[in-house]
Protein backbone atom coordinates (compact mmCIF):
# COMPACT_ATOMS: atom_id res chain seq x y z
CA UNK A 1 0.00 0.00 0.00
CA UNK A 2 1.79 3.08 -1.10
CA UNK A 3 1.30 6.49 1.53
CA UNK A 4 -1.20 7.91 -0.48
CA UNK A 5 -2.75 11.42 0.26
CA UNK A 6 -6.24 10.33 2.03
CA UNK A 7 -9.01 13.52 1.28
CA UNK A 8 -10.17 14.06 4.89
CA UNK A 9 -13.60 15.86 4.90
CA UNK A 10 -12.57 18.04 7.74
CA UNK A 11 -10.18 19.46 5.71
CA UNK A 12 -12.19 20.45 2.57
CA UNK A 13 -14.18 24.10 2.41
CA UNK A 14 -17.93 23.32 2.11
CA UNK A 15 -17.94 24.25 -1.45
CA UNK A 16 -15.46 21.85 -2.41
CA UNK A 17 -17.80 19.22 -0.35
CA UNK A 18 -20.35 20.36 -2.36
CA UNK A 19 -18.62 19.65 -5.23
CA UNK A 20 -17.68 16.11 -4.54
CA UNK A 21 -18.84 13.02 -7.14
CA UNK A 22 -22.32 11.52 -6.36
CA UNK A 23 -20.78 8.30 -6.06
CA UNK A 24 -18.31 9.77 -2.92
CA UNK A 25 -18.30 7.00 -0.23
CA UNK A 26 -17.77 8.96 3.31
CA UNK A 27 -15.64 6.86 5.78
CA UNK A 28 -16.39 7.11 9.14
CA UNK A 29 -14.30 5.06 11.85
CA UNK A 30 -15.63 3.67 14.64
CA UNK A 31 -13.65 3.76 17.76
CA UNK A 32 -14.24 3.01 21.13
CA UNK A 33 -12.55 4.20 24.62
CA UNK A 34 -12.67 1.35 26.78
CA UNK A 35 -10.58 -0.95 28.91
CA UNK A 36 -8.58 -3.67 27.56
CA UNK A 37 -7.06 -5.95 29.81
CA UNK A 38 -4.05 -4.89 31.78
CA UNK A 39 -1.12 -5.09 28.53
CA UNK A 40 -2.99 -2.83 26.16
CA UNK A 41 -4.33 0.75 26.05
CA UNK A 42 -8.08 1.65 26.30
CA UNK A 43 -7.88 3.47 22.64
CA UNK A 44 -6.92 0.13 20.62
CA UNK A 45 -10.16 0.15 18.98
CA UNK A 46 -10.34 3.33 18.03
CA UNK A 47 -6.30 2.76 16.98
CA UNK A 48 -7.17 -0.29 14.77
CA UNK A 49 -10.16 1.41 12.99
CA UNK A 50 -8.88 4.81 12.31
CA UNK A 51 -5.54 3.28 11.13
CA UNK A 52 -7.59 0.09 8.74
CA UNK A 53 -10.03 2.98 7.28
CA UNK A 54 -7.65 6.05 6.84
CA UNK A 55 -4.46 2.81 5.37
CA UNK A 56 -7.74 1.74 3.13
CA UNK A 57 -9.35 5.29 1.96
CA UNK A 58 -5.73 6.20 0.86
CA UNK A 59 -5.18 2.68 -1.14
CA UNK A 60 -8.62 3.60 -2.74
CA UNK A 61 -7.84 6.72 -3.50
CA UNK A 62 -4.65 6.65 -5.13
CA UNK A 63 -6.21 3.45 -7.32
CA UNK A 64 -8.69 6.05 -8.62
CA UNK A 65 -11.13 3.23 -8.67
CA UNK A 66 -13.58 5.12 -6.13
CA UNK A 67 -14.08 8.53 -4.98
CA UNK A 68 -13.49 8.99 -1.20
CA UNK A 69 -13.50 10.92 1.39
CA UNK A 70 -12.39 9.99 5.33
CA UNK A 71 -14.49 11.29 8.12
CA UNK A 72 -12.99 11.98 11.54
CA UNK A 73 -13.63 8.65 14.00
CA UNK A 74 -15.57 8.60 16.61
CA UNK A 75 -13.76 8.00 19.52
CA UNK A 76 -16.35 7.41 22.04
CA UNK A 77 -19.20 4.13 21.57
CA UNK A 78 -21.40 2.30 22.97
CA UNK A 79 -18.78 0.36 25.25
CA UNK A 80 -21.52 -0.45 28.44
CA UNK A 81 -19.50 -4.18 28.54
CA UNK A 82 -16.87 -3.13 29.75
CA UNK A 83 -18.50 -0.45 31.87
CA UNK A 84 -17.01 -1.53 35.70
CA UNK A 85 -13.25 -0.59 34.72
CA UNK A 86 -11.31 2.74 34.49
CA UNK A 87 -10.90 4.19 31.19
CA UNK A 88 -14.02 2.97 29.51
CA UNK A 89 -16.11 5.89 28.47
CA UNK A 90 -19.04 4.83 26.79
CA UNK A 91 -22.23 5.90 25.26
CA UNK A 92 -25.51 4.82 25.81
CA UNK A 93 -27.11 2.62 22.98
CA UNK A 94 -29.66 5.28 22.81
CA UNK A 95 -26.85 8.41 22.97
CA UNK A 96 -24.80 6.60 20.15
CA UNK A 97 -28.24 5.83 17.99
CA UNK A 98 -28.84 9.09 17.94
CA UNK A 99 -25.41 10.58 17.26
CA UNK A 100 -25.23 8.29 14.03
CA UNK A 101 -28.76 9.32 13.34
CA UNK A 102 -27.44 13.18 13.41
CA UNK A 103 -24.16 12.72 11.52
CA UNK A 104 -26.24 10.90 8.61
CA UNK A 105 -28.53 13.43 8.17
CA UNK A 106 -25.78 16.25 8.29
CA UNK A 107 -24.07 14.07 5.40
CA UNK A 108 -27.10 13.99 3.73
CA UNK A 109 -28.00 17.33 3.74
CA UNK A 110 -24.35 18.09 2.71
CA UNK A 111 -24.87 15.82 -0.69
CA UNK A 112 -23.49 12.34 0.50
CA UNK A 113 -25.59 9.70 -0.31
CA UNK A 114 -22.75 6.85 0.44
CA UNK A 115 -21.89 5.87 4.30
CA UNK A 116 -19.74 3.32 4.80
CA UNK A 117 -18.94 3.04 8.80
CA UNK A 118 -15.43 1.33 9.49
CA UNK A 119 -16.18 -0.56 13.14
CA UNK A 120 -13.30 -1.32 15.39
CA UNK A 121 -15.22 -2.52 18.33
CA UNK A 122 -17.96 -5.22 18.32
CA UNK A 123 -19.96 -4.11 20.80
CA UNK A 124 -21.20 -1.58 18.27
CA UNK A 125 -22.26 -3.86 15.73
CA UNK A 126 -25.87 -4.66 16.54
CA UNK A 127 -26.78 -1.10 16.90
CA UNK A 128 -24.62 -0.57 13.89
CA UNK A 129 -26.62 -2.50 11.72
CA UNK A 130 -30.27 -0.74 13.01
CA UNK A 131 -28.41 2.63 12.08
CA UNK A 132 -27.72 1.13 8.66
CA UNK A 133 -31.55 0.78 8.31
CA UNK A 134 -32.81 4.11 9.91
CA UNK A 135 -30.20 6.01 7.82
CA UNK A 136 -31.14 4.26 4.74
CA UNK A 137 -35.62 4.88 5.39
CA UNK A 138 -34.97 8.31 6.74
CA UNK A 139 -32.30 10.08 4.93
CA UNK A 140 -31.73 7.88 1.43
CA UNK A 141 -28.11 7.02 2.39
CA UNK A 142 -26.63 4.07 1.06
CA UNK A 143 -25.58 2.51 4.36
CA UNK A 144 -22.86 -0.17 4.82
CA UNK A 145 -21.26 -1.40 8.15
CA UNK A 146 -17.64 -2.87 8.29
CA UNK A 147 -14.96 -4.70 10.56
CA UNK A 148 -12.20 -4.22 11.08
CA UNK A 149 -11.72 -7.87 12.24
CA UNK A 150 -14.99 -9.48 12.02
CA UNK A 151 -15.88 -10.18 15.93
CA UNK A 152 -16.23 -13.89 16.52
CA UNK A 153 -19.18 -13.63 17.68
CA UNK A 154 -20.32 -12.37 14.63
CA UNK A 155 -19.08 -15.13 12.34
CA UNK A 156 -15.67 -13.90 11.95
CA UNK A 157 -12.37 -16.59 11.96
CA UNK A 158 -10.75 -16.66 14.93
CA UNK A 159 -7.13 -15.31 14.39
CA UNK A 160 -5.84 -17.77 16.13
CA UNK A 161 -6.65 -21.43 17.05
CA UNK A 162 -5.30 -21.79 20.81
CA UNK A 163 -8.22 -19.03 21.81
CA UNK A 164 -10.77 -21.94 20.68
CA UNK A 165 -12.80 -19.29 19.65
CA UNK A 166 -12.92 -17.61 22.58
CA UNK A 167 -10.78 -14.44 21.82
CA UNK A 168 -12.97 -11.66 21.87
CA UNK A 169 -11.40 -9.27 23.04
CA UNK A 170 -7.36 -8.04 24.04
CA UNK A 171 -6.51 -11.64 22.95
CA UNK A 172 -4.15 -12.99 20.45
CA UNK A 173 -5.97 -10.66 17.42
CA UNK A 174 -5.94 -7.37 18.73
CA UNK A 175 -2.80 -7.78 20.97
CA UNK A 176 -0.86 -8.23 17.35
CA UNK A 177 -2.73 -5.48 15.94
CA UNK A 178 -1.32 -3.30 18.50
CA UNK A 179 2.24 -4.73 18.22
CA UNK A 180 2.08 -3.84 14.61
CA UNK A 181 0.62 -0.43 14.95
CA UNK A 182 1.76 1.25 18.40
CA UNK A 183 4.17 -1.48 19.59
CA UNK A 184 5.27 1.39 22.22
CA UNK A 185 1.89 1.43 23.68
CA UNK A 186 1.50 -2.64 24.34
CA UNK A 187 2.79 -4.16 27.67
CA UNK A 188 3.47 -7.87 27.12
CA UNK A 189 4.89 -8.57 30.11
CA UNK A 190 1.23 -8.02 31.89
CA UNK A 191 -0.28 -10.07 29.00
CA UNK A 192 -1.67 -13.46 30.23
CA UNK A 193 -3.76 -15.55 28.40
CA UNK A 194 -7.58 -15.68 29.83
CA UNK A 195 -9.10 -17.80 27.63
CA UNK A 196 -12.54 -18.92 29.18
CA UNK A 197 -12.57 -22.80 28.13
CA UNK A 198 -15.71 -23.32 30.02
CA UNK A 199 -17.65 -22.31 27.67
CA UNK A 200 -16.78 -24.70 25.41
CA UNK A 201 -19.21 -26.89 27.39
CA UNK A 202 -22.28 -25.43 25.64
CA UNK A 203 -22.75 -26.45 22.32
CA UNK A 204 -25.97 -24.13 21.37
CA UNK A 205 -25.18 -21.28 23.53
CA UNK A 206 -21.29 -18.96 23.04
CA UNK A 207 -19.65 -17.18 21.09
CA UNK A 208 -20.01 -17.31 17.02
CA UNK A 209 -22.81 -20.04 18.02
CA UNK A 210 -26.49 -20.37 16.92
CA UNK A 211 -27.72 -18.28 19.94
CA UNK A 212 -25.98 -15.55 21.73
CA UNK A 213 -25.94 -14.43 25.46
CA UNK A 214 -25.52 -11.21 27.05
CA UNK A 215 -22.06 -10.39 28.52
CA UNK A 216 -20.27 -8.52 30.04
CA UNK A 217 -16.00 -8.40 30.31
CA UNK A 218 -16.69 -8.71 33.83
CA UNK A 219 -18.29 -12.38 33.88
CA UNK A 220 -14.82 -13.74 32.50
CA UNK A 221 -12.50 -12.33 35.28
CA UNK A 222 -10.94 -9.03 37.06
CA UNK A 223 -8.71 -8.40 34.24
CA UNK A 224 -11.09 -7.48 31.55
CA UNK A 225 -9.72 -8.88 28.19
CA UNK A 226 -10.65 -12.42 26.81
CA UNK A 227 -8.44 -14.43 24.84
CA UNK A 228 -5.12 -14.94 24.99
CA UNK A 229 -2.56 -12.02 24.19
CA UNK A 230 0.67 -13.75 24.83
CA UNK A 231 0.81 -15.61 21.76
CA UNK A 232 0.61 -12.63 20.03
CA UNK A 233 3.28 -10.76 17.56
CA UNK A 234 3.81 -7.29 15.49
CA UNK A 235 4.27 -10.09 12.51
CA UNK A 236 0.92 -11.73 12.70
CA UNK A 237 -0.47 -7.80 13.40
CA UNK A 238 1.30 -7.01 10.19
CA UNK A 239 -0.88 -9.52 8.47
CA UNK A 240 -4.28 -9.38 10.24
CA UNK A 241 -3.77 -5.35 9.51
CA UNK A 242 -2.85 -5.93 5.43
CA UNK A 243 -5.67 -8.30 5.24
CA UNK A 244 -8.39 -5.89 6.74
CA UNK A 245 -7.21 -3.06 4.82
CA UNK A 246 -7.53 -4.86 1.58
CA UNK A 247 -10.94 -6.35 2.24
CA UNK A 248 -11.79 -2.74 3.04
CA UNK A 249 -10.01 -1.25 0.30
CA UNK A 250 -12.41 -3.78 -1.83
CA UNK A 251 -15.57 -3.01 0.07
CA UNK A 252 -15.34 0.19 -0.59
CA UNK A 253 -15.26 0.33 -4.48
CA UNK A 254 -17.75 -2.35 -4.34
CA UNK A 255 -20.16 0.50 -1.87
CA UNK A 256 -19.25 3.22 -4.56
CA UNK A 257 -20.99 1.32 -6.86
CA UNK A 258 -23.66 -0.77 -5.05
CA UNK A 259 -27.03 -0.65 -6.23
CA UNK A 260 -30.42 -2.42 -5.66
CA UNK A 261 -33.17 -3.72 -8.05
CA UNK A 262 -35.36 -0.57 -7.53
CA UNK A 263 -32.77 1.55 -8.15
CA UNK A 264 -33.70 4.75 -10.28
CA UNK A 265 -37.70 3.50 -10.06
CA UNK A 266 -38.15 6.16 -7.71
CA UNK A 267 -37.99 3.65 -4.66
CA UNK A 268 -37.62 5.42 -1.71
CA UNK A 269 -41.14 7.38 -1.10
CA UNK A 270 -42.57 9.61 1.48
CA UNK A 271 -43.59 6.34 2.89
CA UNK A 272 -40.78 4.77 3.50
CA UNK A 273 -39.60 7.95 5.33
CA UNK A 274 -42.32 7.93 7.41
ZN1 LIG B 1 -11.11 -4.02 21.05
Amino acid sequence: MGAARVPRFADLTWREIEALPADTVAVLPLGAVEQHGPHLPVSTDLVTATEAATAAAGAVAASGAASVVLLEPLAYTKSDEHAGFPGTIWLSWDTLMRVLIDVGRSLAASGITRLLFVNGHGGNSALGQVANRELRRRFGLRTFFAHVATPRDQGGVPASGAEHGLGVHGGHGETSLMLHLRPGLVRMDLAERRVPEDLLAYEQIGFGRATSFGWLSSDFGPEGHIGDPTTATAEAGKELFEHAVEQLARTLVEASRFTTPADGAGALGARDRA
